[in-house]
């Protein structure tokens, strides 16, 4: 798997390759298991079922980085972040910030167009609960590590999403960029931001779970200030 991931020479080539990924075995009987059982409003569609890829342009300057995909949102449609209220949030930011093309993103073919941007996750399939074991998120980190080798030329910032997403980008930090981790690493918290001088800067942002937007503990002003942070930091007008 680190050696297909390594011969991926484009991002086409690496969202194929890494759909077609059956490394966790835990992770592949999850992801299956609910594309076949489906939730009841979903009854009618077919999932995707598979590792979700990244998604957004290859000359990204602002990366996002989530967790893992959601078993009912990119599980089944197949692209991140798409078809649930976590997606719903992130978009409508996004939007906001002039980094899509529209605010909402439900399915795979519905127009959604990013600008600068590039998301992507630390795990690429669905995992229960939500919660991918320490082996799972290693297992899969050479995916991540050359997605973003291969947007380093225009990479300037990524905006992790939660405090596995920060933990995540550390060791993609250390193999893309040859920078060793700071230590003690930066504690995440949104707003946390962490700058190198040979690598993309670090933003913390509370994850767009329902759990933080529907509490409020993360609101929509809240992520349009990171968004225009990362814009800021990353050169975007
Ligand atoms: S989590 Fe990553 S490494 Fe594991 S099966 Fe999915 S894509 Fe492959």
């Amino acid at each position: 798997m680190v050696a297909r991931a390594a011969r991926a020479t484009d991002l086409v080539d690496l969202d194929g390759a890494v759909s077609d990924c059956f490394a966790c075995p835990r992770l592949v009987a999850w992801r299956e298991e609910v594309a076949r059982t489906r939730r009841a409003a979903f009854r009618d569609q077919t999932y995707w079922g598979r590792p979700v890829p990244g998604f957004g342009v290859a000359d990204a300057r602002i990366g996002i980085l989530g967790l893992a995909p959601a078993a009912h949102g990119g599980n089944r449609t197949g692209r991140i972040f798409t078809g649930d209220r976590s997606g719903d949030v992130l978009f409508a930011a996004l939007h906001r910030a002039g980094l899509a093309n529209q605010p909402t993103s439900v399915a795979a073919d519905d127009g959604l167009a990013l600008r600068d941007t590039r998301i992507f996750a630390a795990v690429r399939c669905a995992p229960p609960d939500n919660k991918p074991t320490p082996a799972e998120r290693d297992t899969c980190a050479p995916w991540l590590r050359r997605e973003v080798a291969l947007i380093r030329p225009t990479l300037r910032v990524v905006v992790a999403l939660g405090a596995f997403a920060w933990a995540a980008w550390w060791p993609a930090l250390r193999e893309v960029y040859g920078v060793r981790p700071p230590s003690p690493r930066p504690v995440f918290g949104h707003g946390a931001h962490w700058s190198g001088t040979a690598a993309p800067a670090l933003l913390g942002c509370y994850h767009v779970s329902q759990q933080n937007t529907f509490t409020g503990r993360l609101t929509p002003g809240m992520l349009d200030d990171v968004f225009a942070r990362a814009k800021q930091l990353a050169g975007v007008d």
